[in-house]
């Protein structure tokens, strides 16, 4: 029989790679805290509906891409495929809109869709995701995407693009939609069956479609920003003027659209050129009527989701610093039953005072134990052999210079804290 293999398109994060994950969450909750994100942490499934009403019946991911299953009480359950929705319907369900507005919060974690794997592209990956709920100023946008930013250059990300738009909302946008019928219409036939299927429902939905032959069609279609009312084009120029006022790089770009009534005015995304196809590291933007669309009370939101794979991925291509690998720093090596129990008891008081130790589990001779020490990039090996014992010291053995002293346990621990402190300190 063969041994059972992770399902496709999913990946195991191994201590090799967990270690930079974990920096790139240091990183991102510090930046939380700086721009006032409140962490939550949200269910990974949800009923159905809340991404049907919510994410929308027209978008690939609830037309092919949810985990969706019937659980044992007979409810249609989802994995969750993005958080947004999720967020807002958590921010409506506790009544947060009593509090101080806008409600600002993030979360991370791993999020589901059944898409065709490829490098950058999972069907469990992880998102960084941040909300601002229940504020319509255009400078909430401007610091949603500030924000992102910051991320990425705290975390030393070069080379990106960042481009936006605005896809109005139910007032400009019906009239947008037959400009763009009118326009696609004489060349109807050389569109993809999806998009001639779009044509009707969703024609917005043609114009970010990746096919040559649909892009080749929309390269000259008219500019959702041509056709914006006053209040979306007024938004949007609040939009460009602040990012301005902060130096922030960015292009317009007509091709970022959501064709969905329940996102609104700013579209954006943040890509970068190390990725190859799935080059986009973040995306968001406005979604003013989603609230509504679950069954809410009109809330403007705006936001954005980061993918965690592709981060990474982008930092290992540019050699970026992930911060110091977690390691072991003392290792504790003994001989026999008696002077293994006296490193047991040293071990704890090492881990008592949060200096990282560890000693042999697996019976190894004092030369296998060094070894070992080496393997884990110990700085300290602490030997407790029988001359130890007999005389109640400890050998303390500098692994990077070589020097070795045998102390009482109290100046070997003195000289351990201090090695401690000096490592937290660089
Ligand atoms: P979206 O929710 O589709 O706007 O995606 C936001 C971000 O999540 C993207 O910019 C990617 O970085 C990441 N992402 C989306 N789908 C995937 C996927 N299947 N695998 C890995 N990352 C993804």
């Amino acid at each position: 029989m063969s041994s059972i293999k992770a399902p496709r398109g999913v990946r195991d994060i191994l201590p090799e790679e967990s270690w930079k994950w974990a920096h790139v969450f240091d990183v991102t909750r510090q930046v939380a805290r700086d721009f006032g994100y409140r962490e939550v942490h949200l269910p990974i499934f949800e009923y159905t509906e809340l991404f049907s009403r919510g994410v929308g019946e027209t978008t690939d991911v609830v037309e092919k891409e949810m985990y969706t299953f019937t659980d044992r009480g007979g409810r249609s359950i989802t994995l969750r495929p993005e958080l947004s929705a999720s967020m807002v319907r958590s921010y409506l369900e506790h009544g947060m809109s009593r509090q101080q507005q806008p409600v600002k919060l993030w979360s991370a974690g791993p999020m589901f869709r059944y898409e065709r794997p490829q490098k950058g592209r999972y069907r469990q990956f992880w998102q960084l995701d941040f909300e601002a709920i229940g504020s319509q100023d255009p400078y909430v946008d401007v610091e949603v995407i500030d924000l992102s930013l910051e991320i990425f250059r705290r975390l030393g990300l070069k080379g990106l693009e960042v481009k936006i738009n605005s896809v109005g909302c139910p007032v400009c946008r019906p009239l947008y939609r037959d400009v763009l019928r009118d326009f696609l219409k004489p060349n109807l036939e050389k569109l993809c069956p999806s998009c001639r299927d779009r044509y009707d429902r969703n024609p917005l939905r043609i114009i970010d479609c990746k096919n040559p032959e649909c892009k080749a069609v929309t390269e000259n279609a008219p500019r959702t920003i041509d056709y914006l009312c006053e209040e979306c084009s007024e938004h949007f120029v609040g939009v460009e003027s602040g990012l301005r006022v902060l130096g922030a790089d960015f292009s317009v770009d007509n091709r970022l659209v959501r064709g969905l009534d329940y996102y609104t005015k700013t579209a954006y995304e943040i890509l970068s050129g190390d990725l190859g196809a799935q080059n986009a590291v973040c995306g968001g933007g406005r979604y003013d009527n989603l609230a509504e669309s679950i069954g809410g009370k009109h809330t403007p939101g705006v936001g954005f989701a980061a993918g965690v794979e592709r981060i990474v991925l982008s930092m290992e291509q540019q050699g970026s610093d992930f911060g110091l690998q977690p390691k072991t720093d003392v290792y504790i090596a003994s001989a026999g039953e008696e002077a293994r129990e006296r490193a047991l008891k040293i071990l704890h008081e090492l881990r008592n005072l949060c200096i990282s130790s560890d000693m042999d589990y697996q019976d190894r001779s004092l030369k296998a134990q060094f070894k070992a020490a080496n393997n884990m990039g110990a700085e300290y090996v602490c030997v407790i052999g029988e001359d130890e014992l007999k005389s109640g010291m400890v050998t303390l053995k500098n692994m990077n210079s070589g020097d070795q002293q045998t102390l009482t346990l109290e100046e070997g621990l003195d000289i351990l804290k201090r090695a401690e402190l000096s490592r937290k300190s660089r």
